[in-house]
């Protein structure tokens, strides 16, 4: 009887996979994983083919850096590949405490915290920073671990339309009656490219006693003429109350990280389910981001390098292919990121566009809902440092339909 019964609920599970994959790709929202053979950071190899990476968060090429290959393959050297065990049992090295150190500097923090990814490190601080007590504002356009992270918090999730600073204090006017209010949101948002107001959220958690925390992972090493991020951007150092930030985008390798008040970091040593659980970081990985963040530091060039390449492409794309809405919205800001959607809207144009870039030796990815709303599909382009101008010319030819400059094979 046990049997039959697993049988039909086995025969049930699979109806509905089958189901549910026939309406993604009926919907054209089904998802495939392409497969990279070699890649040097600016360039990928698909199936033999030679395209130039577009959608890459690697935006200073620290992901394919000779120094950083090498301090990576030394600590492989001389602490084995896998850390072993989780921190707190028998995984905590001297490179962890390293790069933790390094990272607080950087961030100019007390001290810091390490988790094996950026999700991870919402995950871990939200829930462990707020309960049924709280309540989260964040912005809609905020990351899905973000979001993730408040549900799972079970504090009171309260959104404000996009960087919405009067509906952020309707909302904060109406939350008094929580014990803690924290406000979140990405520093640069990751679908739109546009940097969140910070003097304006700090100003107004200020006056309604809220705490404040910013989800850097796209402006550690991008933002600020030092990289530092969002508070650099605006001189506004040491203004926010929880600094959390990834190690996989600028810095070219893997690990999330919340930086800030020794009180904090040590209360999170104990209450993050994300950072107690869970094996700490191969000691190469933490390498390679020590070594990266030191170029970062020590190279200021680098950052200029993308900077000069953002401000290359974005007067090259056609304004006619952005809608009306998508470009206002983000007029002014794109000099400074490295983020430029190109909004199409309709899911079926984008995936031509991306298709044709594809044809015609450029990587860049359609992005579909669930991961932006109905109706604002776009191509999202990343810009690198190690892009040179023939790419980025040979990508703005092909926006703006005219003949593809040859593709630079590896
Ligand atoms: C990528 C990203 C994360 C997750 O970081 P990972 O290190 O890739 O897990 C979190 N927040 C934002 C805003 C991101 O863009």
């Amino acid at each position: 009887m046990a049997r039959r019964q697993y049988n039909s609920y086995n025969d049930a599970m699979l109806e509905f996979i089958a189901d549910e994959l026939g309406q993604l790709k009926q919907s054209g929202l089904y998802r495939s994983l392409k497969t990279i053979t070699k890649t040097d950071g600016r360039m990928v190899e698909i199936n033999d083919k030679q395209y130039i990476n577009f959608c890459s968060n690697n935006y200073l090429g620290l992901a394919n850096h000779p120094k950083v290959i090498e301090a990576s393959q030394q600590a492989a050297k001389e602490y084995g590949v896998g850390a072993g065990a989780s921190r707190l049992i028998c995984g905590n090295l001297s490179i962890h405490k390293e790069l933790e150190k390094k990272i607080a500097n950087f961030k100019g923090r007390e001290t810091a915290i390490l988790f094996p990814t950026g999700y991870m490190a919402n995950l871990g601080a939200i829930t462990a920073l707020v309960d049924e007590n709280d309540t989260v504002i964040i912005d809609r356009l905020n990351h899905a671990s973000i979001i993730d992270a408040c549900k799972l918090s079970k504090a009171k999730l309260q959104v404000y339309p996009h960087k919405d600073m009067a509906a952020l204090e309707k909302i904060l006017q109406r939350s008094a009656k929580y014990k803690k209010r924290l406000i979140i949101t990405d520093s640069i948002f990751s679908m739109d490219g546009d940097i969140a107001s910070l003097p304006e959220i700090v100003r107004l958690a200020k006056e309604f006693q809220a705490l404040t925390m910013i989800d850097e992972a796209h402006a550690t090493g991008v933002l600020g003429t030092r990289g530092k991020g969002l508070e650099e951007h605006y001189g506004m150092e040491g203004k926010v109350d929880i600094v959390m930030g990834t190690l996989s985008k600028a810095v070219g390798s893997l690990g999330g990280f919340i930086a800030g008040s020794a009180e904090l970091i040590d209360y999170l040593t104990n209450k993050a389910r994300s950072f107690i659980y869970t094996t700490a970081l191969p000691p190469s990985v933490c390498a390679a981001s020590i070594a990266a963040l030191g170029i970062i530091e020590n190279e200021p060039e680098l950052i200029k390098k993308l900077r000069n390449n953002i401000a290359h492409l974005t007067p090259l794309i056609p304004l006619s292919i952005f809608d009306g809405e998508g470009e206002t919205r983000r007029e002014g800001v794109r000099i400074f990121t490295p983020i430029i959607p190109i909004i199409v809207g309709d899911l079926q144009k984008t995936m031509e566009l991306s298709d044709k870039l594809f044809n015609a030796g450029i990587l860049a990815a359609g992005i579909r809902p669930p991961t932006v709303p109905e109706n604002e599909c776009r191509i999202r382009l990343t810009v690198s440092a190690l892009h040179t101008k023939e790419d980025i010319e040979c990508l703005a030819s092909l926006l703006q339909e005219r003949t593809p400059a040859a593709v630079k094979p590896i």
